[in-house]
């Protein structure tokens, strides 16, 4: 992490005498998404929504919690713990992470309430209409999206427009094309080869007297404390095991 003032020397020192370093790469970290419309959405936190990675097409991973929209693409919690994966498969080929903005409500119930407040408030506009349903920002984007007249009355809208809320609803869809770098980064990926390491005391298997802890091991955890305590653990570890070599605590 550069802002703390690391600059790579672990890996170069580690490399230098041997140790296979495992590419560096960003892992918890925000994406970059492709869609110009979402520096419209910059600061708008959405709460409770499930949010699916998806390489061509095909579900990868899917988290459900809060998550954030800023000028170049998504962060928040579930966008961070699927950044890993999503910046591999961004690399390997076409990722989306698709938002579902009602995933409380199934199938039916979604379709039921969309029917009931287009009828129910017929006379509304679908602007006003998808108020109710989406936070402010969303709206033009919605309304960009479905296709539909922002000022047309929701007694007029037809099965096939409804569909397409519907859907949008379901599968708000965003392109993946990276992350930040590992300098915005909470944690890096990537590192010396765990198999070379001694578990039990974190000595390098390659040169006796030689420890290693944290970041600089290929080792990285979700969010919640996991990397600070793989940290600790790691440095307790190997600072227990340096001083007992030199005959310290015996
Ligand atoms: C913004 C942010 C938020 C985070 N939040 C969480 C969280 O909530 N929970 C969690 O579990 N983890 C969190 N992390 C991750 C966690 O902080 C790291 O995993 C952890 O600090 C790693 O510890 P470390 O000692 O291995 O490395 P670092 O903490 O990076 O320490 C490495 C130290 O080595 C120094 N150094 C580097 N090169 C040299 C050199 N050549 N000579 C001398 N010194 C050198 C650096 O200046 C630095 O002080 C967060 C990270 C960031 C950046």
């Amino acid at each position: 992490y550069p802002g703390t003032g690391s600059t790579g020397d672990g890996y170069r020192l580690l490399a230098a005498v041997g140790h296979t370093i495992v590419p560096p790469r960003p892992a918890l970290v925000p994406l970059i998404a492709a869609e110009p419309f979402v520096a419209r959405l910059q600061g708008l936190s959405l709460r409770h929504v499930r949010a699916t990675l998806l390489q061509n097409g095909q579900a990868l991973a899917s988290e459900f919690g809060e998550m954030l929209f800023t000028h170049y693409g998504i962060s928040g919690p579930i966008i961070l713990s699927l950044s890993k994966r999503a910046a591999e498969a961004a690399a390997r080929g076409r990722a989306e992470i698709s938002i579902d903005l009602k995933p409380a409500l199934s199938d039916e119930q979604l379709d039921a309430r969309l029917r009931r407040d287009f009828d129910q408030f017929g006379r509304r506009s679908y602007h006003h209409l998808l108020a109710e349903l989406l936070p402010r920002l969303l709206i033009p984007v919605f309304v960009e999206l479905t296709g539909i007249a922002p000022d047309k009355p929701g007694s007029q809208s037809t099965a096939d427009e409804r569909g397409r809320l519907f859907r949008l609803l379901r599968d708000f869809r965003l392109t993946i094309v990276g992350s930040r770098p590992i300098a915005e980064a909470i944690i890096t990926a990537g590192g010396v080869a765990v198999n070379e390491l001694d578990p039990r005391t974190m000595q390098s298997r390659l040169v006796r007297g030689l420890y290693c802890c944290g970041e600089v091991i290929d080792i990285d955890a979700d969010t919640g404390g996991y990397n600070l305590q793989a940290a600790f653990s790691t440095g307790y570890l190997a600072g227990e095991a340096a001083a007992h070599a030199l005959g310290y605590g015996m």
